[in-house]
């Protein structure tokens, strides 16, 4: 006989919040929730090692905190007899076992398991402050789908830094009064590392022993992996990088991996933190004085703003967004992007980090490893498996558009209205990384020329009938355009040299 009153709960790995509104509806005392890691969930990209014992030791602390609180976990680990290796299968059995066939979840956030689990009972995930019917209204009454205005209207729906109608302080944005360059004595904050216990060094075993083969290094493993090391985290966050974030938020300096940045993405994204309650502290600190406006708003946009728009955009246009490729890229991603060997200076850098920690900030990502990838046409698909592969908080719902969007420009310009595309310039500028590599920032065509000057001359040159009309981009191709003959293929030249020997590993 099946228990009409009983209901099997799946919590999966990114839903470890005890509001999360699956929990919200589940009976304590009827229900059984279901937790389990299997074996697809770890081939469907190629995760770093670090990521593996994020996710894996904070779904374990999870289920023991639930037992603590009366619930009835039935967890399946991953070396467990009988693991079928997908989701699918362990909710038949978790059915079996269980006598029951209700079954229901919050809605996954990524498109490839809404899929594999849409015939399961959903609920909506109320950890996202806007929902999918509201940012698709508002992308139906848009020409143009600009972060910034659904940013304001953020701002308007959850009232914070609002004066009544009026944005705190007069303007919605600060950000003029940030992206300084970074300085050379500056001192970075580093995040609160915090000792592995036997939950996560139980997992730190189990992933040496099945994926030593992965991306990255296992250890040291630091992260915080229950909501209270998470708390930790972020009255780190508050007390010591809050009141400087946004002021060097594009800065880079060689060996500061996390400058005023807050590492606080692995814990929202995985729901050890919520985000709309993070903003309204931040909004706190803002009003008790602890910290200048200017920092407290590029937070909560990054948030709400950001945050967000990026989740809005990816399910008004999977599944097919994972296919675009406006720019027509075909090159294949590089080896250096796996082992760090290139004499780029910057890439080898961010790299490095990457292998280290699991972490870069949005500007390595973004102006270093993505910015490369646009400029030598880089497939998109390869790069975004890579972005979805290497980092601690990476799931694809956040991943994909700003990889395909922001950062390749795929989609033709959904996303940004221009290509986020720079010359050594822009690095040499915001960074410290040029002054130990071995090419020179300030030359464009000659052997030991910065790769990224003629590669950004080459991009604009590729596209130029696209760009031309780009009122954001028509002074650069005009620049273009004006440069002489010879000038035009001595940068084609060496755009393709480095590029072939990119791909051949002299670089
Ligand atoms: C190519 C590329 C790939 C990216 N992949 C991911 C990813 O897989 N997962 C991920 O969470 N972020 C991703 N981002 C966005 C951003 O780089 C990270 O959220 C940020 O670096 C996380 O570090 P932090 O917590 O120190 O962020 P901070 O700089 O301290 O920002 C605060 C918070 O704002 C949010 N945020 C800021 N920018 C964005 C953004 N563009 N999109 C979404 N949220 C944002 C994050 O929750 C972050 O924790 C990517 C960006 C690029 C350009």
């Amino acid at each position: 006989m099946t228990n009409p009153d009983q209901s099997i709960i799946l919590i999966l790995g990114d839903q470890l919040s005890l509001n999360i509104s699956s929990l919200r509806q589940g009976n304590k005392t009827n229900d059984i929730i279901l937790m389990a890691e299997v074996a697809e969930e770890t081939t469907y990209a190629a995760h770093h090692k670090k990521k593996f014992v994020l996710v894996f030791s904070a779904m374990r602390h999870f289920a023991e905190k639930l037992r603590k609180l009366g619930w009835t976990v039935d967890y399946v680990k991953l070396g467990d007899a009988g693991n079928s290796g997908t989701l699918e299968g362990e909710i038949a059995r978790a059915c079996d076992r269980h006598n029951t066939t209700n079954v229901f979840l919050t809605e996954p956030a990524e498109w490839r398991l809404r899929e594999a689990l849409k015939h399961i009972r959903t609920l909506e995930d109320t950890r996202f402050i806007c929902s999918h019917a509201t940012f698709n209204a508002w992308a139906n009454t848009r020409k143009e789908l600009r972060m910034e205005f659904f940013y304001r209207d953020m701002r308007k729906a959850t009232n914070l830094l609002m004066n009544g109608d009026e944005p705190e302080g007069g303007k919605w944005n600060y950000d003029s009064e940030n992206r300084n360059p970074a300085k050379q004595d500056l001192f970075t904050p580093q995040p609160p590392h915090f000792k592995p216990d036997q939950i996560t060094q139980d997992v730190i075993t189990l992933v040496q022993e099945k994926f030593k083969n992965n991306f990255g290094d296992l250890e040291p493993f630091w992260f915080a992996t229950t909501a209270e090391n998470a708390e930790i985290a972020l009255t780190h966050f508050f007390e010591h990088v809050l009141p400087h974030f946004g002021e060097t938020q594009d800065a880079m300096v060689e060996g500061e991996y996390f400058m005023h940045h807050s590492i606080l993405s692995p814990y929202i994204n995985i729901g050890l933190l919520n985000p709309l309650e993070v903003c309204r502290r931040v909004e706190q600190r803002y009003r008790e004085g602890h910290v200048p406006l200017a920092a407290a708003e590029g937070f909560i946009r990054q948030i709400i703003g950001w945050r967000e728009y990026i989740r809005g955009i990816y399910w008004l246009k999977m599944p097919d967004y994972v296919n675009v490729n406006a720019l027509s890229a075909k090159r294949p991603l590089p080896d250096f992007y796996w082992t760090g060997k290139t004499q780029m200076n910057c890439v080898k850098q961010a790299v490095k980090q990457t292998k280290q920690e699991a972490y870069a900030h949005h500007i390595q990502r973004l102006m270093i490893t993505g910015n490369f990838a646009l400029l030598a046409g880089l497939d998109p698909k390869q790069v975004h498996e890579w972005y979805l592969a290497v980092y601690i908080d990476a799931f694809e719902w956040v991943e994909l558009p700003n990889t395909i969007g922001m950062a390749l420009h795929a989609d033709g310009g959904l996303l940004g209205s221009k290509p986020y595309a720079a010359s050594g310039n822009y690095i040499n500028k915001m960074s410290n990384y040029c002054k130990s590599c071995s090419f020179n920032v300030k030359k464009r065509t000659e052997d030991d020329a910065c790769p990224f000057n003629a590669l950004y001359w080459d991009f604009i040159a590729r596209h130029f009938e696209r760009f031309r009309k780009n009122p954001r981009m028509a002074q650069t191709c005009h620049t273009y355009g004006k440069f002489d003959e010879t000038e035009k293929q001595a940068i084609a030249k060496r755009a393709a040299s480095f590029l072939d020997s990119q791909i051949s590993g002299q670089y």
